[in-house]
């Protein structure tokens, strides 16, 4: 068994067809971005992230996944990933984390972010949430660069955790969360091959044009156990810590790399890791 596998390149043409998915997935978290403030529900941002891609052609891909029926996950403090939105009011301080993809013309994107709500009368915490979140943000753009010059998809991982190490709040140490992980995307929003946050020795598939990944680490305040609740889809942390969020799809391509889910490319971002993504050409 290895990494040989064709159909993890994509062609020229077909990368090209990733770009408006990207955008629209970018476009929709923005929007969703802007309107998180106390007193909003989580099935409020959910109608927000749907209108967004609705109107610009697309279709919400989340929805694609058998039993689920939202446009986005938001997953609020201790929850980390696959969290239905619903009645749920954010609160001051809260960290949310919201997941997006769009589909458009049987192509996707996928993307995340988490952002911290103000909050003067809890400061420390909000700082430790803020920490977090920027830690995890961080890594994200470590391994993205890193996959700008790599020869082997594990050296994204490998960036994350380097990136990680020694990250800390009040010397409780951050946790990689192991359970989940990143994934190639195309066609389908999930695709071989997976994108581990932390190094793993042994084979790995070979970077090069055609390459396309969500690379999206999830990380803690604490422990990385993990479970998922009543509603068979929240995951959330062991220890009640918190947890982060952050996503983006990158093509590799004959002119470099570029993040299909950043309006800029990644450009902003990468700019202080030396890396300069290129469009699709
Ligand atoms: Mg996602
Ligand atoms: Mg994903």
């Amino acid at each position: 068994m290895g990494f040989g596998n064709k159909k993890l390149y994509k062609s020229p043409a077909e990368l090209r067809l990733m770009v408006r998915p990207g955008l629209l997935t970018a476009a929709a978290l923005s929007a969703v971005r802007s309107a998180i403030a106390p007193g909003v529900t989580t099935m409020q941002l959910d109608a927000i992230a749907e209108a967004v891609i609705r109107d610009g052609g697309g279709a919400p891909n989340f929805m694609k996944e058998p039993g689920y029926f939202h446009t986005i996950c938001s997953s609020v403090n201790d929850e980390i990933v696959h969290g239905i939105p619903g009645a749920r009011v954010i609160v001051p301080g809260d960290l949310v984390s919201i997941d997006c993809g769009a589909e458009v013309h049987g192509w996707n994107g996928d993307a995340a972010f988490s952002v911290v709500v103000p909050d003067p009368a809890q400061q420390v915490r909000v700082a430790q949430r803020q920490q977090l979140s920027d830690a995890t943000e961080c890594s994200l753009w470590a391994g993205i660069a890193a996959l700008a010059s790599a020869r082997k998809l594990n050296e994204v991982g490998a960036a994350i955790e380097d990136s990680l190490d020694g990250a800390e709040f009040g010397g409780v140490r951050f946790g990689i969360i192991e359970d989940y992980t990143g994934h190639g995307i195309g066609r389908s929003m999930h695709e071989d091959p997976p994108v581990f946050n932390y190094r793993v020795r042994g084979a790995s598939p070979d970077v090069r044009p055609g390459l396309v990944v969500a690379i999206e680490p999830m990380v803690t305040s604490g422990g990385i156990e993990s479970h998922v609740l009543a509603d068979d889809w929240t995951v959330a942390t062991d220890d009640g810590l918190d947890a982060a969020h952050w996503e983006h799809s990158v093509a590799v391509h004959s002119e470099g790399i570029w993040v299909l889910t950043a309006a800029d490319g990644g450009a902003e971002a990468l700019a202080p890791l030396g890396v300069v993504p290129a469009p699709i050409p």
